[in-house]
């Protein structure tokens, strides 16, 4: 049977990669809807390629995007916002849900996929950051499921027992006999440069990954390691587990994506070249396997596969998203508002790259002296968004004071 597939972000660096894979299984899926923001020429040349039955845009772009449509002789329904993308994520004809926007503007529409009960393949990290239990209890609750595309994330998917990937992923750590998880970092373009090269940082600098090819947030947030502190709390929420039991460490090239470290002395690791495209293509056709088109692995050529402490001083962001799942949701909401706000400051030359781990730490540091929220207040989207504004509040202030 023909998955339909809503693509939300399809104009991005996954979306690229989800699309590709989508055109070269017709027989397998059909896209059902696109979404995109700030490049509307380029989902306009993908509503023509693939013609899908809804398309969304920002809302004030809704009336000259249906008229090009509408000149180009399709029949696509252009729909608005934020309340189109969840539209989108509940209609009872779409089966799966690739949730692939970035930041906190991709959270409405994947929770409306959970609620709605949706096969939803998740590349939006910062939606389980910031509502995580509320994200998971609506999966459980609705019957969804729930597949990483996070190559880490899915790379211990794929290392766990049958029974904890049809149970959502639910480990009991003695039950399972699983020890740790560990997630592995390439360690970012700084890896080997000083803290002082980091100051000095230029933008073009900070998204140039060494190994993987992704969106300009994630690039930056793989620079400050920030990218490993989420996927650290993604990881919490995902497999339900403490973050005592999630380690990282430092693999420079991007073979091995993760592994599960097993009460016998068992490591099982997931490796491949680092190509989205797996990921995808494993979520997508999972409990099968389809062609990825990924080049294999040349094995005879990884005779140096290096694993490494963090430094946790030159990469704080780190330490902070550890102490942010220690404390809670307020800590976690607010750490993942704080970095979107320094995250763009950055690009906008505001301010300096090591300074997104200080008005991170300042944001945090704020929380529980102002916000007039306990962690037991945090039960719904509103509560969510509501403290998001407070930590955006305390973030751009922040900024003002690094600029000064
Ligand atoms: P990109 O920046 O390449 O794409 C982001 C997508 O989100 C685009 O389609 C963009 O639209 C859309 N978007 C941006 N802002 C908004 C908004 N306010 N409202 C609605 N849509 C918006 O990012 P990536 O594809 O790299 O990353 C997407 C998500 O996947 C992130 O959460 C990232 O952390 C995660 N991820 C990415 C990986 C990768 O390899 N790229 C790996 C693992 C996780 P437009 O481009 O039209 O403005
Ligand atoms: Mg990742």
């Amino acid at each position: 049977m023909t998955q339909h597939v809503a693509v939300l972000g399809a104009t991005g660096s996954i979306g690229d990669s989800t699309l590709a894979l989508l055109a070269a299984h017709p027989e397998r899926f059909s896209v059902y809807a696109l979404s995109g923001h700030s490049r509307l020429d380029k989902l306009f040349a993908l509503c023509q390629q693939f013609q899908p039955k809804c398309v969304v845009v920002p809302v004030q772009q809704v009336d000259t995007f249906a008229e090009r449509i509408k000149a180009a002789n399709l029949s696509i329904e252009v729909l608005g916002g934020e309340q189109g993308l969840v539209a989108v994520a509940n209609d009872t004809q779409v089966d799966t849900v690739v949730a692939a926007i970035v930041g906190a503007a991709g959270l409405a529409s994947t929770l409306a996929a959970a609620q709605a009960g949706k096969r939803i393949l998740l590349a939006n990290k910062e939606a389980l950051v910031m509502a995580g239990s509320l994200m998971m209890q609506a999966v459980r609750d609705n019957d969804a499921i729930l597949l990483p595309l996070d190559s880490e994330h899915n790379a211990i998917y794929q290392c766990l027992p049958a029974a904890v990937q049809l149970d959502n992923q639910q480990i009991h750590q003695k039950t399972h006999g699983v020890q740790r998880l560990w997630l592995t970092a390439s360690g970012g373009p700084f890896l080997h440069k000083t803290y002082e090269d980091m100051q000095k940082a230029s933008l073009a600098e900070a998204v140039k990954h060494p190994n993987w090819s992704m969106g300009q947030k994630i690039s930056i947030d793989s620079a400050t390691m920030m990218n490993k502190g989420l996927e650290l709390i993604e990881a919490c929420h995902l497999f339900d587990l403490p973050e005592s039991s999630i380690h990282v460490v430092i693999h420079p090239q991007s073979i091995v994506h993760s592994l599960v470290e097993y009460c016998d002395g068992s490591f099982l690791a997931q490796m491949g070249s680092p190509d989205m495209k797996t990921p995808i293509a494993h979520a997508l056709s999972y409990p099968e396997r389809i062609n990825s088109g990924v080049a294999s692995l040349s094995l005879y050529d990884l005779a140096d596969l290096q694993f490494l402490a963090p430094d946790l001083t030159k990469f704080s962001c780190l330490k902070l998203a550890r102490e942010a799942m220690k404390t809670g949701v307020l800590a976690t909401i607010t750490l993942n508002a704080a970095n979107e706000v320094a995250v763009q400051a950055f690009i906008e030359a505001k301010v300096k790259l090591t300074d997104i781990a200080l008005i991170n730490e300042r944001s945090l540091d704020k929380i529980a002296s102002n916000s007039g929220f306990g962690n037991s207040s945090i039960n719904s989207l509103e509560d969510i968004m509501a403290m998001d504004a407070i930590a955006r509040q305390f973030a751009a202030n922040e900024v003002l004071l690094c600029q000064q």
